[in-house]
Formats: C-alpha cells, structure tokens, sequence
C-alpha cells in the first residue's frame, strides 16, 4: 500500500469544477417522436400567432352582437375544418361549431343552449357582449413571443406546443454515450456461479440504469481485470467514440488498483481524492485537450472526454453518480436544470457529522401535516445498498463537529418522493 498522492478537495468545490470542465455535447435535430427528455438547444420563437383564426369555443351560432334580441336567418354552417365561405351579414347567423372559424362579420358566438331555433331561423338573447365564446387570433401565442426556452426539458406539453406551431423537428442536444465499465478480479457476471472470494457485478446494472435515466446511451465494456494491459485496451477502444468514461472499482490506494495511473496516462486526473463520505476516493479526469495525450490519439482530433473513477463500494459509487456525475451528463445535454430539485425536511433523527468530509445520508421521506419528516435508512456504511435502497432523499452533513440536530430543517437533495 501507498499513500495517495493525490490532494484531499471539498466535496463542493469538487463538484464545480468537475460541472465546469464538463464539455456541452453538440446540437441535433429530431423529429417529435424522439424529443421526449431531452432538452431544448435554443429558444424557441413563434413565428404565426395561435390561434392562426377566431375559432369557435363551443356549439352554437357566429353573429353579430348588434343582432342582440332578433329572429336572424341561417345563413350556413363553420364547423372545425370546414369554414363558411362568405361573411355574415346583419340580421343573418351561420351555425358554428366548436373549432369552426369564425365566419367574417360575426362578431361573437351564441352557445346553442342559448336560442330559440326554427327552421332556417334563430332567435338570440337580448343582450350579446361581442368576443364572446371565441378564441381570438394571438390569445395562446402571439407571433414574436418566446415559447420555450433553451435548456428546457421537453415533456408532453412541451412537444404539443412546438407541434401546434407547425414544428416537426426541434434542436436538442446530443444524448452522451458513456463507456461503463466495472473493474476487480472478484467481481464475475450476474447469475453466474460464485468461486471463493467473488461477488457478482452488481455496479454495473446500478450504473446503467442510473446513468440512463440521466439521459446517457450507455455501451456496456463488461468487467476489466486487475492488469493495466486489458485494462488500457478496453478503456482506449471503448474511449474512441464515447463522451465519457465511467468506471468502478479500483481507484483507491491498495495496489491493485489502476484506474488513477491509466487515466493518468490518457488525459489529466484533476481530481483524486474528495473529503466526501462516500466516496473519499473518487476521481475525475479529461481527456483529449489537456495534455499529456498519447501519440498519435487513437481516437482523432475531437471533444473532450471526460472520465469519472468512481469508487467500487456500490453506495460510494451511486452517492458519487448523484454528486458528480449525473450533473455533469445533464449539462452535456443543455439541460438548464443540472442538478437534482431539494426540499426542506425536518430530521427526525440526529444526523452525526463526519469530522472531516461532507456527508450525504440517506433518508426517507414521509408526510406529517404540512412538512417532509426524513427518516434514516439505517446504517450508513457504504457497502450496505440496503441504505441507499428505497431512500427518497440525500441528506448533506457539513464536515466538523456539529451535526444536524433532530427536528431542524434542512435542504434534502431529492432522488423520488414518496
Ligand atoms: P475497490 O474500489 O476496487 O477497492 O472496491 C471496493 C469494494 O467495492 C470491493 O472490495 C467490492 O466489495 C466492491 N465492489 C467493487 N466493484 C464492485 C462491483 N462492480 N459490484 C459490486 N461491488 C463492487
Ligand atoms: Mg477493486
């Protein structure tokens, strides 16, 4: 065993700098079906009010409102695509139905519950309050106005506006493709048999699916051994066309671990060690601009790269997911909401401190009158997924001798809410 050369950072300052040496991914454009998630690359302007034309809000007849109290003719029908051809003159109606444009010369819209019909003709009430019951040309969106703006995540709602302004593609940014890779000599295939000594891969699915419900598309590199050769190999192919790296396992001090030195080897390992709990030994390096870069680059002239060296502890390893890695994928998509929302909570446990690293509990959340109580989840070690299992929130511990007291309030960093 070695020391660790490598200079213990804040947790907080960590986590700007690994956001600020993040790079943003370039810009796509979708079709509609696909653009669920992701986030929106620039502004977007209304070039046409909405509604286009006065539409009809509900069944009834386009008149004019100076018509008030009269037996008008029928003259014809609006209905919702089919729009009368003509204009209405005074003393006349046209049967309008929802969605029907307005025919010119009306002036408001009499709901069909409100008249007397004959034949061709129909009596209106006696008093009539023009615009009513139709949707003015601009009352949604009014050409010029700004719809959405970029960073935006793109929901149903989202995509029914760009579509309902006559968009079939919108500009987002690219999803980044994350090599994942687990590395140890214990660790052997999921369902497969177990040796003396070995546990199954279970980081791997952990990663993947958190990594892919940050956006990424994940190329899945498997299990890496203890030796810096494959260990080269697999990382330097898998790096060819991935956005980032994202490894666990084999970043702490014991001499089998490689994953600092290779990185040391393609890019810069900014970051080696946090005072963060857990995760004490996460890494964070780029590769391809700061030199020293292998020559030639085997993988060409492009991006940056960035490579997380999470710890192999699965707790370690999904808490620093949260804080580092997750942010960081959402920025390279344009998201303007990087990091997770918080809420206060009142603890209802007391929260012991770590003396010299931030920590982040794990609680859970349950509703009392009008407050979050956070619950912890039990032992916090950092090999006991249990802990992590079912939690609803992350709760931060300042480093030093205070805690958090039970019954204060603090910002908890929320994963799902009950
Ligand atoms: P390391 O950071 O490589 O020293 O790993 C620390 C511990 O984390 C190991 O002793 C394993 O118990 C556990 N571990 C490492 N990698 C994995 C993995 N892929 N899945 C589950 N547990 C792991
Ligand atoms: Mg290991």
């Amino acid at each position: 065993m070695r020391a660790s050369t490598y200079p213990l950072i804040d947790a907080g300052e960590a986590a700007a700098f690994v956001l600020e040496h993040t790079p943003v991914l370039s810009v796509e454009r979708l079709a509609l079906a696909e653009c669920a998630g992701r986030a929106l690359a620039e502004d977007l302007v209304a070039d046409a009010p909405l509604p286009a034309f006065p539409s009809s809000a509900v069944d009834g007849f386009a008149v004019r409102a100076a018509d008030a109290g009269r037996t008008l003719r029928v003259v014809g029908e609006s209905a919702a695509g089919r729009p009368f051809d003509g204009a209405i003159p005074p003393g006349a109606a046209a049967r309008i139905l929802t969605g029907g444009a307005l025919p010119d010369g009306a002036d408001c819209v009499v709901m069909v519950e409100d008249v007397q019909l004959a034949e061709d003709q129909v009596t209106v009430p006696p008093s009539l309050r023009p615009g009513a019951n139709y949707h003015k040309v601009g009352d949604d969106v009014r050409a010029g106005d700004r719809i959405l703006t970029a960073g935006t995540q793109l929901g149903a709602a989202e995509i029914g506006i760009a579509a309902a302004t006559g968009l079939a593609q919108l500009p987002v940014r690219r999803r980044p493709r994350v090599a994942l890779m687990s590395t140890g000599d214990e660790l052997v295939e999921v369902g497969k048999r177990l040796g003396r000594g070995q546990i199954p891969d279970s980081n791997r699915w952990a990663l993947l699916a958190a990594l892919r419900e940050a956006g990424a598309e994940v190329h899945v590199l498997g299990i890496a051994p203890d030796e810096p050769e494959p260990l080269r190999r697999l990382v330097v192919d898998a790096l060819e066309d991935a956005d980032a790296l994202v490894t666990s396992g084999g970043v702490s001090v014991g001499t089998h671990d490689l994953v600092k030195p290779l990185l040391e080897s393609l890019g810069t390992v900014h970051i080696g060690r946090v005072k963060l709990k857990p995760g004490k030994p996460f890494t964070f390096a780029t590769i391809g601009i700061h030199a020293p870069l292998p020559d030639p680059l085997p993988w060409g002239e492009r991006e940056r790269k960035v490579a997380f060296g999470l710890p192999g502890f699965p707790v370690s390893s999904l808490v620093t997911f949260e804080v580092f890695v997750r942010p960081a994928l959402r920025k390279m998509q344009g998201f303007a909401q990087v990091q997770r929302p918080t809420l206060p909570v009142r603890l209802a446990y007391e929260a012991k401190p770590t003396a010299d690293r931030t920590e982040y509990q794990r609680v859970t959340l349950r509703r009392e009158g009008r407050e979050l109580v956070a619950e912890t989840t039990g032992s916090q070690s950092s090999s006991r997924l249990m802990s992590l299992a079912g939690a609803h929130a992350l709760v931060r511990v300042p480093a030093g001798e205070q805690g958090l007291k039970a019954g204060s309030i603090v910002e908890a960093m929320i994963l799902g809410l009950p």
